[in-house]
């Protein structure tokens, strides 16, 4: 089964991809996990994309397709893979198009979670984080014992820049704009289906599973 998984910031789309990784062994594939390994590995295109990196360029998207190329050409991929954060413009989704021919498959499911903007920023804003152990909290939907302290250590919890109101809108703002044609995109394939995401984590996954094993 060949996935893509697409959501805005705080849609749970990371949970989602752990439990459509664990109950059907696929690979969860992301981009940034992607580029870590062809570095690791020391391929040529890890290399190239290295040196963008390091120089705080994007990575154009031949080499980008390239590497997504090898990841998906692994042994592990066989049965499936569920992408993350890849394709993010109509260019690379049109190469990925061909790529997968190219290997003799192609897109099953593109499922997106969906949740009201409204919420996301709720969801986003509320979060807070430890600055000791690292342990986040959401100021509704799991509280610590004592209101604005770490449940282990007795630290003061702080909320990052990046969940501020402002921040947060912004941020929700570029990737709804950027994720338009692609879902677009994927909808006139009618490989789009449309996840409701406002809902128990548990719930969300069942009704990822009924869309998929349909
Ligand atoms: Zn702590």
């Amino acid at each position: 089964m060949n996935l893509i998984l697409m959501g805005l910031p705080g849609a749970g789309k990371g949970t989602q991809a752990e439990k459509i990784n664990e109950t059907y062994h696929i690979p969860h594939i992301s981009t940034g996990d992607m580029f870590r390994l062809a570095i690791k590995e020391g391929t040529e295109l890890g290399k190239k994309a290295k040196e963008f990196m390091d120089q705080g360029e994007l990575v154009p998207d031949d080499v980008t397709i390239g590497i997504v190329k090898e990841r998906l050409s692994k042994d592990d991929c066989k049965n499936g893979f569920l992408l993350d954060g890849f394709p993010r413009t109509i260019a690379q989704a049109e190469a990925l198009q061909s790529l997968l021919d190219e290997l003799g498959t192609s897109i099953d499911y593109c499922l997106r979670v969906d949740v009201p903007e409204e919420n996301l920023v709720e969801r986003l804003t509320g979060r807070r984080i430890c600055p000791t152990c690292g342990t986040t909290y959401h100021v509704n939907y799991n509280p610590p014992q004592q209101e604005g302290i770490c449940d282990h250590d007795g630290s003061k919890l702080i909320q990052r820049e990046d969940d501020q109101a402002e921040t947060v809108k912004n941020r929700l703002e570029v990737n709804m704009k950027q994720a338009k044609p692609l879902l677009d995109f994927y909808d006139e394939k009618g490989y789009l289906v449309t996840i409701n995401g406002d809902q128990e984590i548990d719930q969300v996954f069942k009704d990822i599973q009924s869309a998929i094993e349909k």
